[in-house]
C-alpha cells in the first residue's frame, strides 16, 4: 500500500532530503501536505512538482502568497495557515506518516497531535522531545503511534538493538553517542570569541541548518541529543556517554551487559537514516553514497573536552533537575543561537545565556503533564534568555 506522508519542515535540509529519498519510490510514498515557515518560491516549487494535497504556511503572509501564486499556476493544492493548521494536516486520517523536520519548540504541537492520531512518525525534530519529554512519550503511547528516531545517532542505536523495546533494559549497559566535534573542534578555546556565524555553519561532515549547525559547534547539540536519547531509550542518564569521532562513519554504538559493542556504520548523510524510517522495516535504497573502508581516513575517537564544550555537561545537570529543566535550557540556547546568528552576541556568550537562563527559571512542579504548561515555561525562558541577551550586547 502507498504511504501517504506528511512533511512538516519540508522547506530545510531533512526535509529536500526526505523528498530526495521519496522520489526513488514513486510506487511506495506519496507526498500529501508540505508545511514551512515562510520560504515560499521553495515551496511553490515543491507544491508544483509533488502535487501535495495540503501545504500549510505558518507565516500568515507567506500563505497567503503561497495561495496567489499557486491559483496562478493553476495547481490545485489547498493552501492552509494560521494556527491549528500544523496540527490538522499531522493528524489528518489520511495521512499514514509524519516526518516531523521543524527546527526548534515550534514543532512540539504538531508531534503531539501526530502522536494522539497514532501516526508513524519520525522524529527529526529533537528539540519537540527536549522539550515535550514524558508528556510525548505519554502521547505516543495512548495514540497508538510508532516513533522512530531520525537523528543519525539514535536512528543508529536504533538499528542496533531488537525491535522488542521490553528487551532493551536487560541488554544495555550503555550507549556511546558519536559527535564530529563541529568545526571547532580543534580550535584554541581562548579564540572562540572571535568566531562569525558563517564559520560556525561551515561544519567539517554535514550539510545542515543553520540552527544545528551552531548547536553542533558548541555541542550543545549532543547535549540536546543525550536528553533525547534519555527518554527514546528510557535510559538514566549516566548510561549515556558522549565521544568525540572525527570522521562520523561510526554513527553511534550501544555497549550490552556482557561487554560487546554494537555499531552502525555509515557515509555522512541524512539520507540513510531517513530512508530507514520511511521503510521500517523493511530496507530501501536511499540515494546516500556507499561507505568505502579501504579508502576511510582511520578512525579516532577522544573524549570531549569540557573548557571547549561547556554546553554539553548541561544535558546531565538539566535531565537531574527538576522536570521541565530541559525545556528552559532548550528554549534559552534557542533565544542564544538566533542572537548569535543574527550578530548580537559573541559564540561564547551563547553558554552564557544558557547558564543564567538556568539559574533563573526554576520549573513549577506539574508542569510534565500539560502542552500549555510546558509552552508558557517555554515562553518564560525565551524572555528570561532574551533580556540576557539584551545585557550582553549593551
Ligand atoms: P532547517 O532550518 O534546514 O529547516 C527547518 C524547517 O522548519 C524549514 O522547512 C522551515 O520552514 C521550518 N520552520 C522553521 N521555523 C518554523 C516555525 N517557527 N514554525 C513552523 N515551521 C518552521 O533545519 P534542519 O537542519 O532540516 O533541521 C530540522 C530538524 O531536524 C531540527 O530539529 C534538527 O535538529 C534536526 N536534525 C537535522 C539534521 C540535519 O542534518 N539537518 C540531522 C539531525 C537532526
Ligand atoms: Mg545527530
Amino acid at each position: 500500500m502507498v504511504q501517504r506522508v506528511c512533511i512538516l519542515g519540508s522547506t530545510g535540509s531533512i526535509g529536500t532530503s526526505t523528498l530526495d529519498v521519496m522520489a526513488l519510490h514513486p510506487d511506495r510514498f506519496q507526498v500529501w501536505a508540505l508545511t514551512a515557515h515562510r520560504r515560499v518560491d521553495e515551496m511553490l516549487a515543491q507544491c508544483l512538482q509533488w502535487r501535495p494535497r495540503y501545504a500549510v504556511m505558518t507565516d500568515a503572509a507567506a500563505g497567503s502568497r503561497l495561495r496567489q501564486l499557486l491559483r496562478e499556476a493553476g495547481a490545485r493544492t489547498e493552501v492552509l495557515d494560521g494556527p491549528g493548521a500544523l496540527e490538522l494536516v499531522a493528524a489528518h486520517p489520511d495521512v499514514d506518516t509524519v516526518m516531523a523536520a521543524i527546527v526548534g519548540a515550534a514543532g512540539l504541537a504538531p508531534c503531539l497531535a501526530a502522536a494522539r492520531a497514532g501516526k508513524k512518525l519520525l522524529l527529526a525534530n529533537k528539540e519537540a522531545l527536549v522539550v515535550g519529554g514524558a508528556l510525548f512519550l505519554d502521547a505516543v503511547k495512548a495514540g497508538g503511534a510508532r516513533l522512530l528516531p531520525i537523528d543519525s545517532e539514535h536512528s543508529a542505536i536504533f538499528q542496533c538493538l531488537p525491535e522488542d523495546p521490553q528487551t532493551w533494559a536487560d541488554r544495555i549497559d550503555r550507549i556511546v553517542l558519536t559527535a564530529s566535534g563541529g568545526p571547532f573542534r580543534d580550535r584554541d578555546p581562548a579564540s572562540l570569541v572571535e568566531v562569525t556565524p558563517e564559520q560556525a555553519c561551515a561544519h567539517p561532515n554535514w550539510v545542515m541548518g543553520r540552527k544545528i549547525s551552531v548547536d553542533s559547534a558548541t555541542m550543545m547539540n549532543k547535549a540536546l541529543e543525550v536528553i533525547e536519547a534519555r527518554w527514546l531509550f528510557d535510559l538514566s542518564p549516566e548510561r549515556i556517554e558522549v565521544l568525540i569521532h572525527p570522521q562520523s562513519i561510526i554513527h553511534s554504538m550501544v555497549v550490552c551487559r556482557d561487554h560487546s559493542v554494537l555499531a552502525q556504520l555509515g557515509t555522512p548523510d541524512m539520507k540513510v537514516p531517513i530512508a530507514y524510517g520511511l521503510a521500517y522495516p523493511e530496507r530501501i535504497e536511499s540515494g546516500a553514497s556507499r561507505l568505502d573502508l579501504t579508502r576511510t581516513a582511520a578512525l579516532s575517537f577522544h573524549e570531549p573536552d569540557p573548557q571547549r564544550f561547556p554546553g554539553l555537561g548541561l544535558a546531565w545537570e538539566a535531565l537531574a533537575a527538576r522536570h521541565g529543566t530541559t525545556a528552559v535550557l532548550n528554549a534559552a540556547n534557542e533565544v542564544a543561537v538566533a542572537a548569535f546568528l543574527d550578530g548580537t552576541i559573541r559564540f561564547d556568550q551563547i553558554h552564557t545565556v544558557n547558564l543564567r537562563t538556568l539559574e533563573a527559571v526554576l520549573p513549577e512542579p506539574g508542569v510534565r503533564d500539560s502542552l500549555e504548561a510546558l509552552l508558557a515555561l517555554d515562553a518564560q525562558a525565551r524572555r528570561q534568555a532574551e533580556a540576557t541577551v539584551l545585557e550582553l550586547s549593551a
